[in-house]
């Protein structure tokens, strides 16, 4: 991805004294600050969990045309499409939504399989790259900055996220973590005070919701990513769209399907 050049006016340096500064502010500030710097160039990602809808009700508060992107796999359960219409009608938004390349879905479907994500690992990540993270690149490129509702307590590949970072994945664009330091409870009762909708997922069960074939319900006292991916043994829970995950097996492999074009 080339580089957003008009996001270069902070370097490591400044984004470093940033986050010490923001590490302590509550997330509405942080926002606040990222609306008023970044402007149109900025954009909520989301999936409609509820980290990102406590992000999305601050930000609406905020700025009512705040930019609003999420991304459709294809594999998404019917109950996210539901949701996202009410969360249009609810908060009178347009959400941008990238789906994936039609003709990479084709060949990786012909060649794998339409379910390949349970044969091995590679294969889960290479329908990630092609589902979501390179639809995610297209929907960054043209911003400087973009707002997540990731937290440090989610995963172990997530404990040293800072609340703002210099996002090299994406073309050293800025990527605002601002929940970064709140809890499980923190975010529910954020909804509950402030009558958030929440995904209906989530009353049945699932503690994170992601694609229809690749995420389920958790039991008593597993861990809430446990249902994410849940087939798999000793694997990142992530599908590299907020973390570069790199095994020779998935690069070999997107480079021959992409090579067949
Ligand atoms: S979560 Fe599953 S269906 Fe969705 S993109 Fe990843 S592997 Fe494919």
């Amino acid at each position: 991805m080339t580089v957003n050049v008009e996001a270069l006016g902070f370097d490591e340096l400044e984004i470093g004294e940033l986050s010490v500064l923001f590490d302590d502010q509550p997330p509405e500030e942080i926002i606040g600050w990222a609306i008023e710097r970044f402007g149109s160039r900025l954009a909520i990602v989301t999936s409609f969990q509820a980290e990102g809808m406590v992000i999305l009700d601050m930000a609406t508060k905020l700025d009512p045309h705040i930019r609003v992107i999420t991304i459709d796999t294809g594999r998404l359960p019917e109950e996210t499409h539901a949701f996202m219409e009410q969360v249009r009608n609810r908060y009178g938004i347009n959400i941008e939504v990238y789906a994936p390349d039609a003709e990479d879905v084709r060949r990786m479907v012909t060649t794998h399989g339409p379910n390949l994500f349970y044969r091995d690992v590679t294969l889960r990540l290479l329908c990630c790259q092609i589902r979501k993270v390179r639809p995610l690149l297209n929907a960054l490129r043209g911003l400087n900055a973009w707002i997540t509702g990731l937290r440090r307590e989610q995963w172990a590949s997530r404990i040293n996220i800072r609340k703002i970072e210099l996002d090299h994945d994406h073309g050293a664009i800025v990527k605002l973590n601002p929940l970064a330091d709140w809890t499980h409870d923190e975010v529910w009762a954020y909804l509950d005070a402030h009558d958030v909708p929440r995904h209906p997922l989530y009353e049945k069960g699932y503690t994170s919701l992601g694609c229809a074939p690749c995420t389920r319900p958790v039991g008593p006292g597993e861990d809430p990513r446990a249902g994410r991916w849940w087939w798999e043994k000793d694997a990142p829970k992530e599908c590299g769209m907020h973390c570069s995950i790199e095994t020779g097996g998935l690069e070999r492999e997107l480079e021959a399907l992409l090579k067949e074009s």
